[in-house]
C-alpha cells in the first residue's frame, strides 16, 4: 500500500507509528486536522488483520472526528489511535503507559479517551504519562461515563427531526424502535420512557434486553431481525455500524432514522435511498456528538450543567442541516459533510491569514 498516497488523499497532517517491544505496543497514531483545535480521538484496541488494515481503519475513524468536531461547532480537531492487540489477552499498564508516552510527545497537537477496546481503567494508566487524555474517572477530575450524554444528545436529535417531518407529535405521542440496549440505548429507552413514549426494544443479548427495560412501561422486547419491520415514528440505531443497507431500508416503516451507532450507513447512497424513501436520517456523527461534547469539556472547566446545556444543542445542529439539505436539495448526510467542510474551509481561512500577517515571534496561540 502506497501510505503517503493515501495520507494525501485522505487529507492527514500527520501519522505516527509507535513501537515498544519491551510491553508488545505496536500503534498508529492518526492526525487528521487540527486547523480548529487539538486533534481528539479514542484509542481503539483491535486485532487487526494485517498493518494496512490498521492504517487504514486509523485513517477513516480520525477523519470522521474532525467532521464531527467541526459540525458540532467545538473546537477541536480529528485524531484517532488504534492498538494492535486482542484487548482481552494483550492489556497491560506498561502498554497503556507506553501510549501514554508516546501521546505526550506529541505536545497537545493529539488528546485520546477511551474507546472500542479499551476502557476508563485503561485511560487511568495512559493519564501517568500525560494529561492528554480525557474521558478518565470522575474520581481524578474527569467526566466519567458519556453514555447519558450522547443518550441525551440522541434524543434532542429525535425531537427535531420529529418537529421537521411529524409536526405536531410530542415525545409521549412517538413509538420508537430501538436496536441495540447497551449503555447508549437503555439510557435512551428510559429518558422516552419517562416522557410517555411507547417502545419496541431489541438486543442480541437477551438478558441485557431484560435487565434495561426492567420496570418501563409501553415496552415491547422484539427480536433483533423483526426491529426493522416495526411500525414506529422513529427507528433508532443504538448498536453497530453498517446497518443501513438496501434490505434493512427497504424494510423499514418508520418517518425518521435518528440514533446514536456510528456509521450507520453502509454506503453514502443508503442516504439518498432514504430521502427518496422520504425518511428523514439524522447524520450519525451530528446526533450522537454528546460524549464527545462532554468530554470536550473536560479540555475548560467541567460541570454537568455545562455539559448538558451544549449537548442539548444538537437539535439545533439537525434543524441546520435539514434547512441546508432542503435549501441546496441534498441527503442529510451530504448536507452535514458540507456543513462540517465549510466550517473547516472558514477557519482554515483565518489561519492562514493570520500566519502570513503576523510574524513568528509575535503568534499568540492558535492551532497548530
Ligand atoms: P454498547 O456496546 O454498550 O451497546 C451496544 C449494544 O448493541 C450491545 O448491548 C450489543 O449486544 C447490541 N447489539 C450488537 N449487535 C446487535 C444487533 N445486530 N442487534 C441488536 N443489538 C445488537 O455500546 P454503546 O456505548 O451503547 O454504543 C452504541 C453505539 O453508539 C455504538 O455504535 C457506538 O460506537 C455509538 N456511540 C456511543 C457513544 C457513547 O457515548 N457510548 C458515543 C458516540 C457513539
Amino acid at each position: 500500500m502506497h501510505s503517503f498516497d493515501l495520507i494525501r488523499d485522505m487529507g492527514h497532517e500527520q501519522v505516527v507509528l509507535c513501537n515498544d517491544s519491551d510491553v508488545g505496543l505496536r500503534a498508529i497514531i492518526a492526525i487528521h486536522n487540527t486547523h480548529l483545535g487539538p486533534a481528539l480521538g479514542g484509542s481503539r484496541m483491535w486485532t487487526y488483520e494485517s498493518e494496512d488494515a490498521a492504517l487504514v481503519d486509523a485513517l477513516r475513524l480520525s477523519k470522521g472526528m474532525t467532521y464531527k468536531a467541526a459540525v458540532s461547532g467545538l473546537n477541536l480537531g480529528g485524531g484517532k489511535t488504534v492498538i494492535m492487540g486482542d484487548p482481552e489477552k494483550d492489556k497491560s499498564e506498561g502498554l497503556f503507559r507506553a501510549l501514554g508516552r508516546f501521546i505526550e510527545g506529541l505536545n497537545g497537537r493529539y488528546i485520546t479517551a477511551e474507546d472500542v477496546g479499551t476502557s476508563v481503567d485503561d485511560m487511568e494508566y495512559v493519564f501517568m504519562e500525560t494529561s492528554h487524555v480525557v474521558g478518565v474517572a470522575e474520581s481524578h477530575g474527569g467526566s466519567g461515563d458519556p453514555s447519558p450524554f450522547t443518550a441525551y444528545g440522541t434524543l434532542r436529535g429525535i425531537e427535531a427531526c420529529v418537529e421537521r417531518r411529524l409536526p405536531g407529535k410530542k415525545l409521549k405521542d412517538l413509538t420508537v424502535a430501538i436496536q441495540g440496549m447497551g449503555h447508549v440505548g437503555t439510557h435512551l429507552a428510559h429518558r422516552l420512557a419517562e416522557a410517555g413514549a411507547t417502545l419496541y426494544v431489541t438486543d442480541i443479548n437477551e438478558e441485557r434486553c431484560r435487565e434495561a427495560t426492567g420496570g418501563l412501561k409501553k415496552v415491547t422486547v422484539v427480536r433483533p431481525a423483526e426491529i426493522y419491520g416495526v411500525v414506529c415514528d422513529v427507528f433508532a440505531p443504538c448498536a453497530l455500524g453498517a446497518i443501513l443497507n438496501p434490505k434493512t431500508v427497504e424494510a423499514l416503516k418508520c418517518s425518521v432514522v435518528a440514533g446514536a451507532a456510528n456509521n450507520q450507513l453502509e454506503t453514502l447512497e443508503m442516504a439518498e435511498v432514504l430521502r427518496k424513501r422520504n425518511i428523514l436520517y439524522a447524520p450519525d456523527y451530528a446526533i450522537n456528538a454528546g460524549g464527545l461534547m462532554n468530554v470536550f469539556l473536560e479540555l475548560e472547566s467541567y460541570s454537568k450543567d455545562r455539559a448538558t446545556r451544549m449537548v442539548s444543542k444538537i437539535y439545533n445542529t439537525i434543524h441546520t442541516i435539514c434547512d441546508i439539505a432542503e435549501r441546496e436539495g441534498l441527503s442529510t448526510a451530504r448536507a452535514a459533510d458540507l456543513m462540517a467542510e465549510r466550517r473547516l474551509e472558514t477557519v482554515s481561512k483565518l489561519r492562514r491569514t493570520y500566519l502570513q500577517r503576523t510574524p513568528p515571534h509575535s503568534r499568540s496561540r492558535m492551532p497548530s
